[in-house]
């Protein structure tokens, strides 16, 4: 069976991943890659809108892209995977774009108000047009789909605001893509209480060896109302509890019907999840090891991604130059 349509998403460059990044974004970029023709592809340019992590941009670049690999994100599959800078037509775009999008449709979106409140000392110009760069990289490739979770789906639709007002003006040049509800759950972290972040370390990196997944889980925190063993415990209000459904299915009824009885403590119920956690991502682990001994491999397939990508980039602006009367270069 041929492959539905085009699929694009990107993803910041964060580093080594976590248990949220997977279960938030890679495994659905890997079950993707059946169905659909996929380009994704790590957003370094976005980066520059907090500019404190510049100087380890490379690295993170780097690891992310690796645990990618690891993970099954696969260019033998058809996947491109590329770094976004490496494609340069999407800042052409970009500029483009920014022409067409009224700043009100910007400055209403609930994510730059957020961000003006987290760095008030740099509201720079790219923060506000963060959006755009997002239009265009979709754009870009002609993606008709575009995984969403909820807090991802107003940056969407501007996308398709901004691809319907360039149609409207300048023909139909670009395809308006589909958002594809995909489940992005809220993993927690560490202490039960924030969104799993590197930056806050309440993390369980995905490729960390069993000794440190251990060391993490170990850190958790429980259901805070269970302080004796004896206590009856709330799997529903328990962190370990959520993460035990995607890691432990098989034992996941047990646990429950046991914290609530109290046969199990939690000290028991983290070693089970340690257990699990590295035994699910053992594979990935080997495979992560097999590619950073030879870490050349890694930026040549990003840079065979991106001679793939500016295939479509380059005739994609072409087209968008044309439409828009741009004097073409001869
Ligand atoms: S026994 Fe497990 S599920 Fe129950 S509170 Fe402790 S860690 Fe959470």
């Amino acid at each position: 069976m041929d492959k539905k349509g085009r699929v694009f998403s990107g993803a910041r460059p964060t580093g080594r991943q976590h248990l949220g990044n997977y279960l938030g974004a890679i495994r659905n970029y890997v079950a993707l890659q059946e169905d659909y023709h996929c380009v994704y592809c790590v957003v370094d340019l976005h980066a520059l809108t907090t500019l404190q992590d510049t100087e380890k941009l490379r690295e993170w670049t780097y690891e992310m892209a690796l645990d990618w690999l690891a993970a099954g994100m696969d260019p033998d599959k058809g996947t491109i995977l590329f770094v976004q800078s490496h494609v340069p037509q999407v800042t052409e775009l970009h500029t483009i774009f920014s022409m067409l999008t009224p700043l009100g449709w910007l400055e209403r979106l609930p994510t730059f108000k957020e961000k003006v409140r987290q760095q008030p000392e740099n509201v720079n110009y790219g923060l506000i047009g963060y959006p755009v760069l997002m239009a265009a990289d979709i754009a870009l490739y002609k993606a008709d789909t575009v995984p969403v979770g909820v807090d991802q789906a107003a940056h969407l639709e501007i996308t398709r605001e901004i691809v319907r007002r360039f149609n409207f003006h300048f023909g139909e040049v670009l395809v308006e893509p589909q958002a594809k509800h995909t489940e992005f759950p809220k993993v927690l972290g560490t202490d039960g209480e924030q969104k799993m972040s590197k930056s806050l370390d309440n993390h369980i990196e995905i490729a960390a060896t069993p000794e440190e997944i251990t060391q993490r889980v170990m850190q958790m925190v429980t259901d805070p109302a269970r302080r004796f063993r004896s206590d009856p415990g709330h799997p529903e209000v328990c962190n370990v509890f959520a993460l035990h459904g995607y890691f432990s299915p098989n034992e996941v009824e047990q646990i429950e019907r046991e914290c609530r009885a109290a046969e199990i403590g939690c000290v028991q119920c983290k070693r089970l999840f340690a257990q699990n956690l590295a035994a699910y991502f053992a594979p990935l682990r080997e495979r992560r090891a097999a590619l950073s001994a030879r870490p050349d491999d890694v930026w040549d397939v990003l840079a065979e991604g991106a001679r793939r990508a500016e295939v479509i980039a380059e005739a994609v602006i072409t087209e968008v130059k044309d439409a828009v009367g741009l004097p073409l270069r001869r």
